[in-house]
């Protein structure tokens, strides 16, 4: 169960992989709040990573590239793992090749999930993430029982620094330049699945839970 998980910001990467990681009790593994985690502990990856994080572009494959290897390294990612955000471009693909190939492994599926441009952006813009778990709502389409807390643990929520329109535009622009041609990278090597991921999470969850299960992943 090594699995990849692609699609734009927004299309619900991270959403998905908490659930799915759940389900099959695997690791969830987003480069994207590693480095989010490491700004916030201001250690010497998270200031290399902040600026770009910031505008929305992406960090130096090789700052990712340690965290991730460092990352799938560890026992618990023998059984498998959901990776979301990872790899971002072809470079990255290579990278990753390389790692799991170095532990006799190899990605068994990329599940790709899309959905229209102007979704993404409404998604994005009013999404708000718990400060403590990360658990994400949405201001209209996902709301907390209360406005700005968590349902979960009760810390507060707040919007991602780069989910501000401006920065929300460069993040898709980024996505459709150099991390869309990943789906033929994926596609080549028959590994590639495509979900709608318009509809409600529990079927998008559903959906791809049946495409793994079919697919003897
Ligand atoms: P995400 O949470 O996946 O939307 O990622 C948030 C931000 O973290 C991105 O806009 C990038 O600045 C950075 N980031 C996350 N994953 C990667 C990656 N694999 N390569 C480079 N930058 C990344």
């Amino acid at each position: 169960m090594r699995v990849v998980l692609l699609g734009p910001p927004g299309v619900g990467k991270g959403t998905q992989a908490t659930r799915l990681a759940l389900r099959f009790r695997v690791p969830h593994i987003s480069t994207g709040e590693m480095l989010r985690d490491a700004i916030r502990r201001r250690t010497a990856a998270g200031a290399a990573a902040e600026a770009e994080v910031a505008a929305g572009r992406l960090v130096p494959d090789e700052l990712v590239g340690q965290i991730v290897g460092e990352r799938l390294g560890r026992e618990d990612c023998r059984v498998g793992f959901f990776l979301d955000g990872y790899p971002r471009n072809l470079a990255q693909a290579a990278t990753l090749e390389r790692l799991l190939a170095g532990a006799g492994m190899q990605v068994d599926r990329a599940v790709e999930l899309t959905a229209g441009e102007e979704m993404l952006v409404r998604r994005l813009s009013g999404r708000r993430t718990c400060k403590a778990c990360g658990t994400v709502f949405h201001v209209d389409l996902n709301r907390p029982r209360r406005d700005g807390v968590c349902d979960a643990c009760g810390a507060p929520l707040v919007q991602r620094a780069d989910d501000h329109e401006a920065v929300i535009r460069e993040r898709l622009q980024v996505y459709r330049e150099v991390t869309a041609p990943l789906a033929a990278y994926f596609r080549d090597r028959g590994l590639l699945r495509t979900v709608a991921a318009e509809g409600s999470v529990d079927g998008v969850t559903e959906a791809i839970t049946m495409l793994l299960g079919e697919t003897g992943c």
